[in-house]
């Protein structure tokens, strides 16, 4: 795949949201691809450079298996999320990553920028954090009905106290929080990335943001840094 085409490419998430790649350095116009920038980073330990590519991707392997992770850090990849507030409050506590949100304080939220899930998962039994299962159907449309009309009331709410002279700043207060979509974006380096994936593309973690991290993993990761992608299976995720 063309890597040029990867950016500004945009796949939809939940019901609303989305992920979309705004960059990546090194940058598909220039001659060096990113398994090949990490692999160069390496060599600059002995002021080294490419030496073909089945010494390269040996090299680049011996990195991921030695968890020597600096090198990894010279890539970057730059994404404009989408998401619901329940999923940021999990985002943001990746503090390697950088990150520039919207401000509810400036722009007005719209009638329509609300998480409804696909389905209403059940409390796990043996995992106090989890969801394990689905609520039956009937149970599930009422649930739905019920959260779009507390959403409904909400905004009403909200649009009455911007009506009534009330900063954005505060009438905001009147919205579902966890539920709101906001956009950002996001910026991390792969070897963060790596550890962001591993937590958040596994089974125990929230299936909101496990969507994201499989998202940016398959459509972004892998076809840009594609060596890379099966060192980590091959090291990382295997072993976690
Ligand atoms: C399944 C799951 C459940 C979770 N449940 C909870 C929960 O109940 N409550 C909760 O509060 N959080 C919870 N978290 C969040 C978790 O504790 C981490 O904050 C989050 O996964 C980010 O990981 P991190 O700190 O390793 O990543 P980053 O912030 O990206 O940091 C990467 C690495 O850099 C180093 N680092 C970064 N900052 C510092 C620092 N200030 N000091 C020292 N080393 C640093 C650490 O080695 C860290 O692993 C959960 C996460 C998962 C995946």
């Amino acid at each position: 795949m063309m890597l040029k085409t990867l950016i500004g490419q945009r796949i939809d998430m939940l019901d609303k949201g989305f992920v979309e790649l705004v960059d990546i350095m090194p940058h598909p116009d220039s001659d060096i691809s990113g398994d090949l920038a990490i692999v160069n980073a390496a060599r600059v330990s002995f002021l080294g450079e490419s030496k073909g590519e089945e010494a390269d991707k040996k090299l680049l392997f011996y990195l991921m298996r030695h968890r020597h992770t600096s090198p990894f850090e010279m890539v970057e990849f730059k994404f404009r999320l989408r998401a619901p507030l329940v999923t940021w409050w999990q985002l943001v506590r990746h503090r390697t990553a950088n990150l520039n949100m919207q401000s509810g304080r400036y722009t007005p939220f719209e009638e329509n920028d609300f998480y409804v899930p696909e389905v209403w998962r059940k409390q796990s039994a043996s995992n106090k954090q989890a969801s394990d299962g689905e609520i039956d159907l009937e149970a599930a449309a009422d649930l739905s009905e019920k959260l779009i009309t507390h959403y409904e009331t909400a905004y009403k709410l909200y649009e009455e106290a911007l009506e009534a002279g009330v900063s954005k700043e505060l009438a905001r207060l009147f919205l579902p929080g966890f539920s709101v979509y906001y956009t950002g974006v996001w910026k991390i380096d792969t070897h963060n990335l790596m550890h962001f994936l591993s937590l958040r593309m596994a089974n125990d973690a929230q299936y909101e943001i496990r969507v994201y991290a499989q998202a940016i993993y398959q459509h972004f990761f892998k076809p840009a840094l594609p060596w890379t992608a099966e060192a980590f299976e091959k090291y990382i995720l295997q072993q976690e």
